[in-house]
């Protein structure tokens, strides 16, 4: 089958958002509203998005078959981000059958009493699957560090234990990408009081959020830490541009459609010659 070309994004391509180690975007917070400057465009960008979403069905269908491969996409985000909604809207024309979600919560005591990567390992996508982490193990070096239940010393070290289990996953034939969706202050600010007003957002509102939302700046830092100390060639990190939900969709097709086209994926070959074979 002749290899496909990459179709170039018209305004955008996925390295903007990469985070390279040892080179920072300038501040998170200001990426969150780098959507705005594209404001303009916004009805290519959209069609765009159309066409990624098609290619990611395609893709899908090909990782399904052959499974020889795996795709792990890992969400990070301040409350009311963005993870749920991107999640459904993205992938909502994708076989479910080859997809699976996994969501992170406070970790029972169970999940306590063992190290942080063991609920973790088991959601690992099967070879042919698409995973999708709505909250992970970044939960463990961000949420713990800023409450002060691990020093920065013990922080680094899980940081290298993740590169470690991320190493594996990769090795076994798992593509890993991770996305940070990173909103404004204000933005969430607005995002929650949506949810005081609005009936049927009612029961997304959590009144931990505010707790955390009082350590904002700490939990910037945290995902910075992290972020430049896992971004590898084999799971990078991606910073998006989340505070405008249509750039923000844009970005992650993108950078998924982009993704599954460098996996090199193909239908595995026929079990006989199929000439051989009349159906009555
Ligand atoms: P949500 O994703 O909105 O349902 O909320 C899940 C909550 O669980 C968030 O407040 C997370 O920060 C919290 N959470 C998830 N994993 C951990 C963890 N490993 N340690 C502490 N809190 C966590
Ligand atoms: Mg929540």
């Amino acid at each position: 089958m002749p290899k496909e070309r990459t179709p170039r994004h018209p305004h955008f391509h996925p390295h903007d958002f990469l985070v390279r180690p040892g080179h920072p975007l300038a501040s998170y917070e200001d990426a969150a509203d780098l959507g705005k400057a594209y404001s303009g465009e916004r009805e290519e960008i959209d069609a765009q998005t159309a066409v990624d979403q098609a290619e990611i069905v395609a893709l899908q269908d090909r990782l399904f078959a052959s499974k020889t491969r795996a795709l792990l996409l890992v969400f990070l985000a301040m409350d009311t981000g963005g993870k749920d909604s991107a999640i459904r809207r993205i992938f909502s024309g994708v076989n479910p059958q080859g997809c699976q979600v996994s969501s992170f919560g406070v970790p029972t005591p169970e999940e306590r009493s063992h190290d942080f990567l063991w609920r973790i390992h088991p959601h690992a996508p099967a070879l042919g699957m698409i995973g999708i982490f709505n909250r992970s193990h970044y939960e463990d070096v961000t949420v713990p560090l800023v409450t002060g239940a691990l020093t920065p010393e013990e922080c680094a070290v899980r940081h290298a234990h993740i590169r470690d289990f991320e190493a594996l996953l990769h090795e076994h034939g798992t593509q890993v990408v991770k996305f940070h969706l990173a909103i404004s202050r204000d933005e969430q600010a607005e995002r929650l009081q949506e949810r005081l007003d609005d009936p049927q957002k009612h029961w997304k509102f959590d009144p931990s959020d505010l707790e955390s939302r009082a350590q904002w700046g700490a939990y910037q830092q945290a995902f910075a830490d992290a972020l430049h100390a896992t971004s590898t060639d084999d799971a990078p990190w991606y910073v998006v541009p989340a505070n405008r939900k249509w750039f923000r969709d844009a970005v992650i097709a993108h950078v998924v459609a982009h993704t599954l086209r460098h996996m090199e994926l193909d239908y595995p070959a026929p079990v006989a010659d199929l000439r051989d074979y009349r159906i009555d």
